[in-house]
């Protein structure tokens, strides 16, 4: 049984076309209110924004819920004009826009322990509970104990296909998540528990399986060696692959993050050296950021990079590098002004090494390092790496510019 007040199929479109702009309208509330609380003149003030991070964390959680509400509409609509809009879809969407819409009311769970509300932002009473729309009041009236147990009768039916209702994807990426499903299944899920209990690294033979696949090149424009698909690609393959072992369904990521950043800031020829080279396999990157003691705050970081002749030389420690001894490339962010505290002070460095092995991680002249051993999130090993005066030539500095 349905609950009551619940809408389904076609007349909950408008239901959640008006919530979506109920919710778009607190959140430009929420804007203005947190803009009065952090602004001096027009701009925002750093000590403000310190001493109100509470409030622009909170307004970051309200702009994300305003803009999932208005997606989750988005697909309605969509998936009723291609007539893929059946039950358990509908039920999604209006469990899905009740749960957002009843958060931005009540108090948005911004993690385990805390609750930001409303007031918290500066938003007045009658701003607050202008958002209870009789729409909005349906959609969360709407979804039941009765709407989520059918829900979840249906989803039981689903058992063993690749998701639960319709994932809304186009057919070139439903094409390539099946793909990834097949592949899956068959290379990786019937060895992923041995890698797991031995704490071995993902075989570089599936690796290179993965690169014919494409799984390192999705993003990259064609002219460099790639597909030219967009970021949702690289979700679905991620989540395929993750589902079979999350040590292969991340493995990408380290390629991806590479290549966004020379993609985005490197010179033409750095584009031509790494590209095509990350984009075949050919070349393992790794992401070198995190520091001991320093890791949301990454503008605060510590590692020098020190331009001596043709070369930079860093120093400093990072930590929690994820495929590090195995990896061929670097992407290192380093201090290259240390009278700049902040961002401004950073460069991006494309790191070239040797890949090591479990008995000498870090076979190159200027590095030292060793395993952090995880229980979980295997298959590309964590590690600790200092730096002492390691040499990167001069012309890998990301963009040629400093900062
Ligand atoms: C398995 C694993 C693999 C990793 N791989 C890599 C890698 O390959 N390369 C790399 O460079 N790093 C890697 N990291 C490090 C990762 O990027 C950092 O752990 C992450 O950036 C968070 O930093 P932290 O652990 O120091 O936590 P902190 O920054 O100390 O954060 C602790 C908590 O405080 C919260 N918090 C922090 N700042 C704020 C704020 N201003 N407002 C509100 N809440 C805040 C955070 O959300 C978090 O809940 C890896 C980490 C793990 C666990």
């Amino acid at each position: 049984m349905r609950g009551r007040e619940a809408a389904a199929g076609p007349e909950l479109i408008p239901l959640l076309d008006a919530a979506s702009e109920a919710a778009a309208t607190l959140r430009d509330r929420a804007v203005e209110a947190v803009a009065a609380k952090v602004t001096v003149g027009g701009k925002v003030d750093t000590a403000a924004l310190e001493r109100e991070q509470r409030a622009a964390h909170g307004l970051a959680w309200v702009a994300t819920y305003a803009e999932a509400i208005a997606q989750i509409a988005s697909y309605a609509r969509r998936m009723e004009s291609e007539g893929r809009f059946g039950e358990l879809e509908s039920l999604l969407a209006q469990i899905g826009a009740a749960e957002y819409l009843s958060q931005l009311f009540g108090g948005v769970l911004m993690s385990q322990g805390e609750i930001v509300r409303m007031h918290e932002l500066g938003l007045s009473k009658d701003q607050h509970v202008a958002i209870l729309t009789e729409p909005v009041v349906k959609l969360i009236l709407g979804a039941t104990p009765e709407t989520r147990a059918r829900a979840v009768e249906l989803i039981k039916a689903t058992q063993g296909t690749a998701s639960f209702g319709d994932t809304g994807l186009d057919e070139t990426l439903q094409a390539i998540r099946d793909e990834m499903r097949r592949f899956s299944e068959a290379e990786v899920v019937p060895h992923a528990q041995e890698w797991h209990l031995k704490d071995e690294y993902v075989p570089l033979e599936l690796i290179a399986q993965m690169s014919e696949l494409g799984v390192f090149s999705l993003t990259l424009p064609e002219e460099f060696g790639g597909l030219g698909l967009g970021k949702e690609a690289m979700c679905v393959v991620s989540e395929e692959l993750s589902r079979g072992y999350i040590g292969v369904g991340s493995l990408g990521t380290r390629s991806e993050i590479a290549e966004e950043l020379i993609l985005n800031a490197g010179t033409d020829a750095q584009k031509q050296e790494w590209l095509p080279r990350i984009a075949s396999g050919e070349v393992l990157p790794t992401a070198v950021f995190t520091e001991p003691n320093i890791g949301s705050d990454l503008a605060s970081l510590t590692t020098r990079a020190v331009r001596d002749g043709d070369v930079y030389r860093l120093t400093g420690q990072k930590t929690w590098i994820t495929h590090a001894a195995r990896a061929d490339l670097m992407t290192v962010l380093a201090r290259t002004d240390p009278k700049e505290k902040g961002y401004r002070g950073l460069s991006m460095f494309l790191a070239p090494k040797p890949r090591g092995t479990d008995d000498n991680p870090f076979p190159a002249q200027g590095m030292t390092g060793g395993e952090i051993e995880v229980l979980g999130y295997r298959g590309m090993k964590e590690f600790d790496i200092s730096f002492d005066g390691f040499a990167v030539p001069a012309a890998n500095l990301l963009g040629g510019v400093e900062g």
